[in-house]
């Protein structure tokens, strides 16, 4: 056995003007290739945001190189130990915005948004918030994140991807736009382009947890402390723990059997894909399928990989 913990998965963003940002996707693509990293990397014109696993050698070059290049001399690394690559493979995308919520009126991050708050201002309104409706804690993730784990007293919001929000907001907190206003996400973009829109539709006191949950898991003091469940995360770990005061609960429990349990799959009939939670003793008996009929599909997904794995 080696040692484990010989990996890291590197969470970044930056809001920069990245000029050509197609041309940059490319040598960018065949940078990280070349240093052996993998995850997911999105280029836009307005910035960047990416994760990638790697060796603590792998992470330190790019994290070097990165810190070397002007326009990212300041962009803030969320550093994660890992037992080895959380991804398969290595894409770097180029697309029209960083988090996808096609506002008609844009804007710039940089010049407008919420306050910042770190860890131990969050905790200390996170309390407060116990006996003070007039401020009110918004989960700006998707639903399926919010049920595996989320801030105590948070309000979820019914939406199924970041797009609905600004929608969703009007019509359910367009009358509290006197209150104080607490978002977060995972890893802090989610609100550092959605708390300028908040400010923008006239919202008075809007604040972010800086470095979204990942960061606040991090903090010495804090010590996850308001966090209940798991955290979801865009990569093979499915999820990560956060509250190190009561230890990782699980809030949600196997389709099949019931038992708690945090593991997110797609069913694996690709015209089907519904994603729910499944143990592992659970995928392998029913084939990751959420019905008889999804398993018994033609193309289904789990039997071609796991066919693919005998040969
Ligand atoms: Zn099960
Ligand atoms: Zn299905």
């Amino acid at each position: 056995m080696t040692n484990n913990k010989q990996y890291r998965v590197l969470l970044f963003y930056k809001y920069v003007q990245i000029e050509d940002h197609e041309y940059f996707a490319k040598k960018h693509l065949k940078f990280c290739k070349e240093l052996g990293l993998k995850g997911r990397i999105l280029v836009a014109e307005e910035g960047i945001n990416g994760t990638v696993s790697g060796t603590i050698e792998q992470t330190e070059a790019y994290m070097k190189h990165m810190h070397e290049d002007v326009r990212f001399h300041d962009i803030w690394f969320k550093i994660d130990e890992a037992e080895g690559h959380t991804f398969k493979k290595m894409h770097v995308r180029p697309r029209s915005e960083l988090v996808t919520l096609k506002l008609e009126d844009d804007h710039n991050p940089n010049e407008v948004g919420g306050k910042h708050l770190s860890a131990k201002e969050w905790n200390e309104l996170l309390k407060q918030a116990m006996e003070d409706e007039d401020i009110i804690i918004l989960d700006t993730r998707n639903d399926y994140e919010y049920e595996l784990g989320h801030f105590r007293g948070a309000i979820r919001p019914d939406i199924k991807s970041f797009r609905e929000l600004p929608e969703w907001i009007e019509e359910n907190l367009g009358d509290k736009k006197d209150k104080k206003i607490l978002t977060y996400c995972t890893g802090g973009i989610r609100c550092e382009k959605f708390t300028g829109y908040m400010v923008n539709q006239g919202y008075k006191d809007v604040n972010q947890l800086h470095g979204g949950i990942v960061s606040y898991g991090k903090d010495s003091e804090a010590q996850g402390e308001f966090w209940d469940g798991k955290c979801f995360v865009f990569d093979d770990r499915l999820a990560v723990d956060i509250n190190r005061t009561s230890g990782a609960t699980i809030l949600t429990n196997c389709h099949y059997c019931g038992k708690p349990e945090y593991r997110y799959v797609n069913c694996a009939n690709p015209e089907c894909d519904y994603l729910h939670i499944s143990c592992k003793e659970c995928e392998e008996r029913n084939h990751r399928s959420c019905s008889a009929k999804c398993k018994e599909h033609p193309e289904n997904l789990y039997r071609k990989e796991n066919m693919k794995q005998e040969v």
